[in-house]
């Protein structure tokens, strides 16, 4: 038979890069629950309509690297998520969230994209998501660039740079959007196919554009900056001085104009040098209308996402990265028959929070001992728990170490799992 392989663009997480992820994952957890943010795990599939509404119709994501097909049932039109603020957004207007106040929450989950797979550029890829509805105050957009920031030192990133824009009131985004659309029709010659076709649709998409031939014309396009009314300028500039007074360093980006349709005021994204073109780690902005745009009540709102790929790309360089997690005991019998009293005693180590392997012998026999020992030593165990005969007679078990002091044992009472779990267990393992 002909093997199947995964999907192109879609890969496989295995042992040796998983227990990286659940690590980060823990991180995230917490930092998560440090900052008041719940956990929230929408479906993978939604609507269509809701991407489409939502996202904006000319955006690269809604035009061209979405995952829709028909439901064959019922014919209904659905799309495997490319990412996850307007499932959130959905959830939040279905059930109220925001009833009586305002609501932090968090997501981890796969998105799906049809882009070039690449480095760091994936069909199925994974983000980490921050959003907090309810509150129009420029301290909520502070609080989120915060957050990440401190994820980042939590890891021991330091070369990544934030950069932050404002994309103002739609109003005056009409108005920039007019002077964009005059200025790029004086320079139709230096547009390409694409920059052509969005220039009545959406000119804004254009500053966004990665086209070498297109990048001095784009450079003096008329800056979305110049248009922001007082009050934009003033969130703008308090989101500024928060950052300042928490020692944040950031650039102001005046082409950062993020490709989705649904953001207002400030948008941001933290960038590193080190992950080539694709070096977006982090990004996210204000996004105040979206709630109406899915059909809620207006509700003030602001969030980021993260790709998970990219930041252990980055994480998996840094020195200050923890190293793998041991197995703290791997147990072996001199006779399959003392594998009831033998789990009975791993039990209690595991109800200790002890990590044990138990030998499984590939042909159901358990093999001899000194092949039995090999095997506790190609697992990584830090001890081999032997429950030997002489040992099991007398309700002991002996402790060999397989690591620091190899070979040194000694003999401990089953009954006495407590002084047992103590010496097992790994005191510098940090592992959530
Ligand atoms: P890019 O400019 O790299 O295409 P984007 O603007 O499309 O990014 P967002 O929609 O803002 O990305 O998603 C937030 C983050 O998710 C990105 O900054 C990136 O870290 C990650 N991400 C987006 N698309 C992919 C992908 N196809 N593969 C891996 N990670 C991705
Ligand atoms: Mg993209």
């Amino acid at each position: 038979m002909q093997r199947l392989s995964a999907v192109k663009g879609m890969n496989d997480i295995l042992p040796d890069d998983s227990w990286r992820w659940e690590w980060l994952e823990g991180r995230v957890r917490a930092l998560m629950r440090r900052h008041a943010y719940e956990n929230i795990r929408t479906p993978i599939v939604e609507p269509t309509a809701l991407f489409v509404r939502g996202l904006g119709e000319v955006t690269d994501i809604v035009e061209k690297e979405m995952y829709s097909f028909e439901d064959r049932l019922n014919g209904e039109a659905l799309t495997l998520r490319p990412e996850n603020t307007a499932g959130v957004v959905r959830a939040v207007v279905e059930h109220s969230l925001t009833y009586g106040g305002g609501k932090r929450l968090y997501y981890f989950g796969p998105m799906f994209r049809h882009e070039r797979p690449q480095r760091g550029r994936y069909r199925q890829f994974h983000q980490i998501g921050a959003e907090a509805f309810g509150y129009a105050g420029a301290e909520l957009d502070a609080e989120l660039i915060l957050m990440a920031q401190a994820l980042w030192s939590e890891l021991g990133l330091t070369d990544v740079e934030l950069q932050i824009n404002s994309l103002g009131q739609p109003a005056e985004r009409l108005q920039h959007r007019a002077a964009l659309i005059s200025y790029f029709e004086q320079h139709i010659e230096a547009l390409d196919e694409e920059a052509k076709q969005r220039l009545h649709k959406n000119p804004l998409r254009l500053l966004d554009s990665k086209n070498p031939q297109m990048q001095s014309v784009i450079e003096n396009a008329p800056k979305l900056i110049d248009y922001l009314s007082a009050e934009s300028m003033a969130h703008f500039e308090r989101v500024q001085g928060i950052l300042r007074a928490n020692k944040v360093p950031f650039r102001i980006n005046p082409r950062l104009v993020r490709g989705l349709d649904y953001y207002n005021l400030t948008v941001f994204e933290f960038v590193t040098t080190r992950l080539g073109a694709q070096g977006t780690i982090c990004a996210g902005g204000r996004y105040d209308y979206l709630t109406e745009q899915i059909g809620g009540k207006p509700t003030p709102a602001v969030g980021w996402a993260m790709g998970m790929e990219r930041v252990l790309e980055l994480l998996k360089e840094s020195d200050a990265f923890v190293s793998r997690p041991s197995l703290d005991a791997y147990a072996v019998v001199t006779d399959a028959a003392h594998w009831g009293v033998a789990m009975q005693c791993l039990q209690a180590l595991r109800a200790l929070g002890v990590s044990v392997q138990m030998h499984a012998g590939a042909d159901g026999a358990i093999g001899s001992l000194k092949s039995q020992i090999k095997r506790a030593d190609a697992s990584g165990a830090r001890f081999a728990l032997i429950f030997g005969g002489d040992e099991v007679a007398r309700g002991e078990v002996s402790v060999k170490s397989l690591r620091d002091g190899e070979g040194q044992q000694k003999t401990c009472l089953m009954s006495d799992t407590m002084s047992l779990a103590t010496t097992l267990r790994n005191q510098s393992d940090q592992h959530v």
